[in-house]
C-alpha cells in the first residue's frame, strides 16, 4: 500500500488476552469502526449498544459514568462537558413550557441564570423558597404543573445546607422530581440519592476532578429510566464529556476521599481561628456551631466541606486588600482544587453594585470567599494572618 495509506491505517489491535491495563484506557476516538451495516445501525438505536460516535457514548466516558454512579449510589450516570452542561441538559430534558420549578433561593449563579432564561423564553414558572422549610416547599409546589425541585447540598457562599431529608420526602409525596447539585459536598460528604433525590448533578470541575486542570459535569440518576429519558436530549445538546477530560476526572476521583478529609480538616481549623480574629466580623461555615444550618449540616453531611466565607470588619477596602495580599492562597474563581483560592465578590463578580445593592443581594462589602485547599494548615493560617495584618 501507498505510504499515505499506511500512515493513516495504523496498527489498532486489542491487546493479547491474559493481561489488561491497570489504568482506564483513554479512548481518544470520535468514531468507532464496524464490520457490518447492521452492526452500525444497531449501535445507533440507543445509549447502551456498541459505541458508534463519542457524542453518544465513549468507553472512557462510560468508565467515569459508572464510577460516579457507584460513588453516589445511583443506578446510572451521564457525563457532560461542564457542570453547566449537566444542569442545562437535565433541565432542558425534563421541562416543558408551562411547567413549574420550585428552587432553593440561594443557588449557583449559572443555575439561576438558566432558570431565569427558561422562565423568560419558554414560559416555565420558577418559584423560589428558602430551602429550610418543607412546608413552604409544599405550598409553593401546589400546582399540577410543578415538575421539578432544584436544590444544592451546600450553597455558595453562605454555606446554607437545606433540609434535604424533609424536602426530598415532601417532593416524593407530591410526585415532584428532585435535582440536587452536590458539587460542594461531593459524594464523600453527602449522597442525596440515598436521602430520596431523583437526580444528582455535579460540576466535576470542582472536588471530583480536584486539581484545577479540567472542566466537567455529571448527572447521576436514582432510576435508569431517567437516564434513558435524558440521554437523547443531551445527545442533541452536544455538551458531552471529552474522553481526555473524563480520563483526567477519573484520575482525580481516585483520591477524592483523601482530599475531602484534608479540605474539611483545614477549613474547620481556619474557620475557628478566623471566628476568633478581631478583624473578622463573621464567619460562614456550616460546621461552626453558630451557623444557621449547623444542626441540618450535622444530620446531612459527614464533614463541613472546604468552602468558607468571612466578613472583614474593614468592609469593601479591607476585602480587596486581603485578596491582593495573600501569598499562598491564589486569587482565582472556581473551588474544590488542591490549592487554596480566594475571591472578594464586592471587588470582582459584584463590583458594579453599590453598597445598597450589595446589601440587597446579601453580600457584605467585606465578604471574602475561600476555597480551602490541602496545603499545610499552618502555612495557610500564616498567610491569612499576614494578609489581615
Ligand atoms: C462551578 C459550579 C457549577 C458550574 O460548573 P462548571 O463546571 O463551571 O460548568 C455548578 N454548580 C455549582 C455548585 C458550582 O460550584
Amino acid at each position: 500500500m501507498d505510504i499515505s495509506t499506511r500512515a493513516v491505517h495504523v496498527v489498532n489491535e486489542p491487546s493479547p488476552p491474559g493481561s489488561r491495563p491497570l489504568s482506564v484506557p483513554l479512548v481518544q476516538s470520535s468514531a468507532f469502526a464496524f464490520d457490518s451495516a447492521d452492526g452500525l445501525a444497531g449501535a445507533m438505536a440507543g445509549p447502551d449498544g456498541p459505541y458508534a460516535y463519542s457524542r453518544r457514548g465513549n468507553p472512557t466516558v462510560r468508565a467515569l459514568e459508572k464510577t460516579l454512579a457507584g460513588l453516589e449510589g445511583g443506578a446510572s450516570a451521564l457525563a457532560f462537558a461542564s457542570g453547566m452542561g449537566a444542569i442545562s441538559g437535565v433541565l432542558l430534558a425534563l421541562l416543558r413550557p408551562g411547567d413549574r420549578v420550585v428552587a432553593q433561593r440561594c443557588l449557583y449563579g449559572g443555575t439561576y441564570a438558566v432558570l431565569s432564561d427558561l422562565s423568560e423564553r419558554y414560559g416555565i414558572q420558577v418559584v423560589y423558597v428558602s430551602g429550610d422549610d418543607p412546608a413552604a416547599f409544599e405550598e409553593a409546589a401546589q400546582s399540577p404543573r410543578t415538575r421539578l425541585m432544584v436544590l444544592e447540598t451546600i450553597a455558595n457562599p453562605t454555606g446554607q445546607v437545606p433540609d434535604l431529608p424533609g424536602l426530598l420526602a415532601a417532593a416524593r409525596r407530591m410526585g415532584v422530581r428532585s435535582v440536587v447539585d452536590n458539587s460542594l459536598a461531593s459524594p464523600v460528604l453527602c449522597r442525596p440519592l440515598e436521602l430520596g433525590a431523583d437526580i444528582v448533578v455535579h460540576s466535576t470541575t470542582k472536588y471530583l476532578a480536584g486539581h484545577s486542570d479540567v472542566l466537567g459535569g455529571a448527572a447521576v440518576f436514582a432510576d435508569d429510566e431517567l437516564r434513558r429519558a435524558v440521554w437523547p436530549r443531551t445527545v442533541e445538546l452536544g455538551a458531552c464529556a471529552d474522553p481526555f477530560a473524563a480520563w483526567l476526572t477519573l484520575r482525580g476521583v481516585a483520591t477524592l476521599p483523601l482530599r475531602m478529609r484534608e479540605h474539611c480538616a483545614n477549613a474547620a481549623v481556619l474557620a475557628e481561628r478566623l471566628a476568633a480574629h478581631p478583624d473578622v466580623a463573621a464567619v460562614h461555615y456550616p460546621w461552626l456551631a453558630d451557623h444557621p444550618s449547623y444542626a441540618t449540616a450535622r444530620k446531612v453531611l459527614s464533614g463541613g466541606g472546604g468552602l468558607l466565607s468571612f466578613e472583614l470588619a474593614g468592609g469593601r477596602e479591607a476585602g480587596r486588600a486581603f485578596i491582593e495580599r495573600v501569598r499562598v492562597a491564589q486569587l482565582a474563581l472556581s473551588l474544590g482544587g488542591v490549592e487554596t483560592l480566594v475571591t472578594h465578590p464586592a471587588s470582582t463578580s459584584h463590583r458594579e453594585l453599590d453598597a445598597a445593592a450589595l446589601e440587597a443581594a446579601g453580600i457584605a462589602g467585606g465578604l471574602v470567599r475561600m476555597s480551602v485547599g490541602i496545603e499545610g494548615v499552618e502555612d495557610l493560617w500564616d498567610d491569612i494572618e499576614q494578609a489581615l495584618a
